[in-house]
């Protein structure tokens, strides 16, 4: 009675298949959680599934990394380099972009970023020039800036690069300061409450 189906699991076509395949890749989704988001997704498919595709679809063509700091906005410069209201002189260095969300949300933070697309690794093996490394250090250089705040991750990777980063900057006229460690060893920026990374801010410290 049942015919085989052609790309996989009993009663699910090819495409489904496919939609719970890509799903599953995403972080904090397994085969299961996925299986489930897509028959809500079918489910609701004009309320949500429509106006889904079409937000993925436009993120996927406008969104850019912006030219000075490697923030993603669908403008370039991003609306935080471009912000007037935005301290200048002040640059906090972070990993990824989901670390500059992080820090954004620390209230009283007014000054600029710069994503550095990583750390230094040797396992992995990324060097400085894998990294928007070049482009601080030339910010870094310019007369407007004062102070670098290195926001790396307490992990090993992340303090070798803010170590690298500290020499880079040794020559120019700014204060280099990183974040105080109320930043849990092997902890990621992204993961800290609002409190810890407040405190963490108040009590950088000078390298
Ligand atoms: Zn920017």
């Amino acid at each position: 009675m049942n015919g085989p189906s052609p790309a996989g699991g009993p009663g699910s076509p090819g495409s489904i298949d496919a939609l719970i395949a890509l799903l599953a890749r995403l972080p904090g989704l397994g085969p299961r959680s996925a299986r489930r988001a897509v028959l809500h997704l079918l489910k609701r498919r004009e309320s949500l599934m429509v106006p889904l595709t079409r937000a993925l679809d436009e993120a996927a063509r406008n969104v850019k990394a912006c030219s000075i700091c490697r923030n993603i906005d669908t403008r370039d410069p991003c609306h935080i380099c471009t912000d007037p209201k935005r301290d200048k002189s002040l640059i906090c260095v972070v990993e990824d972009v989901g670390d500059l969300w992080a820090m954004d949300r620390v209230v009283g933070f007014k000054g600029t970023y710069h994503v550095l697309g990583g750390t230094l690794s040797a396992l992995d093996g990324v060097g400085p020039e894998d990294l928007s490394i070049g482009p601080l250090v030339a910010r870094a250089n310019t007369p407007e800036v004062r102070e670098v705040i290195l926001a790396t991750s307490a992990t090993v990777d992340g303090q070798t690069t803010a170590h690298y980063i500290n020499e880079r900057l040794s020559g120019a006229q700014v204060q280099v300061s990183a974040l105080a460690h109320g930043v849990p060893v092997g902890g990621e920026l992204d993961y800290l409450d609002e409190g810890t990374l407040f405190a963490a801010l108040k009590a950088r410290k000078p390298l």
